[in-house]
């Protein structure tokens, strides 16, 4: 078994742990998310007996590192191997004042179709098991070096629609946060959607309140449909709607990300059109320039247009921010996930 595939309740049942008391659960958890010992031999407080049962019948994390980029920004990109054979890619971005994020996937490649994205071009190889997402936060915690009691952040934004992997997402973050295992805020986690308005709903009425981005990328269904294929079965004025009615913890904003794309989606008239559109809710905006990749026939907007795109935002009073991309030299930013999957 995969012990990360698991919740505290569901361990209790399992064959292997039905013997045990509960406190010598919450022990090995402490271990394997607090510490990050990922070796049940080097957990000395649990019995020699136990850790034997553990090393023979249990596995904690199904990947395996097989590659990691450096980029000059202190960006890095990690490739794993999972046991499947499928690599997937996770990016540890250091923020200002010492902050991290942890951008993970949830799918191997995604049958979204959206035209501007490298992940898109892979298409739908596989949903991520829980343990394959949980693995991933615990070996980026591992790899940042941070301190046990050190807070950090993550953003379902590497490859793949976390909406169509809803169950697994959801399981996962479960063990994220429970507070016997890696006891992360739900606050400190983002779910980033192309706009499924489904799983927007559901998402909604699940207990833990997770933060939630909207890939936006376009202020009008005409110029929505062209790059993203969602639009045709979930049209502006549904989601909008589905926002509005969303069960917004107070103080809290949905956070809408609009990837800039030269001459198409750039112009003043697109940025008051977009403000139109988003009147009434309680929201942010991150302005994206586009990151390019070989099969892509879009450009980066200059900067002079991006600036006055914002303009008009700020203008109204919307909270409208330029979102610097790190790891572009390494192909870690936004949309540039795609790991080559020829099973070994
Ligand atoms: N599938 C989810 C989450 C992963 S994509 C979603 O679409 O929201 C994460 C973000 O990257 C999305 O906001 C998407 O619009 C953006 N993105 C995709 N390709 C991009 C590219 N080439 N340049 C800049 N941003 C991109
Ligand atoms: Fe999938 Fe998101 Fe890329 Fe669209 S932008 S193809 S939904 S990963």
């Amino acid at each position: 078994m995969i012990l990360t595939d698991y919740t505290f309740e569901e361990l209790k049942e399992q064959p292997i742990f039905s013997e045990e008391k509960p406190f010598r659960i919450k022990q090995l958890l402490r271990w394997v998310y607090t510490k990050l010992e990922f070796d049940f031999g080097n957990m000395t407080d649990l019995s020699k007996e136990f850790r034997g049962k553990l090393k023979e019948n249990v596995k904690i994390i199904p990947l395996e590192k097989i590659n990691e980029i450096h980029s000059f920004d202190g960006t890095t990109k990690y490739a794993f191997r999972l046991n499947d054979g499928f690599a997937i890619e996770s990016v540890l971005i250091p923020m200002n004042e010492g902050k991290v994020t942890f951008c993970i996937s949830s799918q191997v490649g995604c049958a979204m179709g959206c035209k501007f994205c490298k992940t898109a071009t892979m298409g739908l190889l596989k949903n991520l098991k829980v343990s394959e997402i949980v693995g991933q936060v615990l070996l980026l915690k591992k790899f940042a070096k941070l301190k046990e009691k050190q807070k950090f952040n993550i953003v379902f934004m590497g490859m793949g629609e976390p909406l169509n992997n809803l169950k697994n997402v959801l399981k996962a973050i479960d063990i994220l946060t429970d507070e016997k295992m890696m006891d992360l805020s739900p606050r400190r986690i983002t779910v980033s959607t192309s706009g499924i308005i489904d799983g927007i709903k559901k998402l909604g009425e699940y207990p833990k309140k997770v933060r939630l981005a909207i890939s936006l990328n376009a202020p009008d269904d005409s110029l929505r449909e062209r790059i993203m294929p969602v639009n045709r079965g979930n049209n502006l004025k549904d989601l909008i709607r589905v926002l509005k009615d969303y069960p917004l913890p107070k103080r809290d904003r949905i956070t809408f990300e609009y990837v800039m794309l030269k001459d198409f989606n750039d112009k003043k008239e697109h940025a008051l059109k977009l403000y139109n559109l988003l009147k009434g809710l309680k929201y942010k905006i991150n302005l994206i320039p586009f990151n390019p990749f070989p099969e892509s026939k879009y450009k980066k907007p200059d900067e002079k247009t991006v600036l006055e795109f914002q303009k008009v935002l700020t203008d109204r009073g919307v909270n409208a921010i330029i979102r610097k991309s790190k790891g572009e030299d390494i192909s870690a930013a936004c949309g540039m996930l795609a790991s080559k999957n020829k099973k070994e």
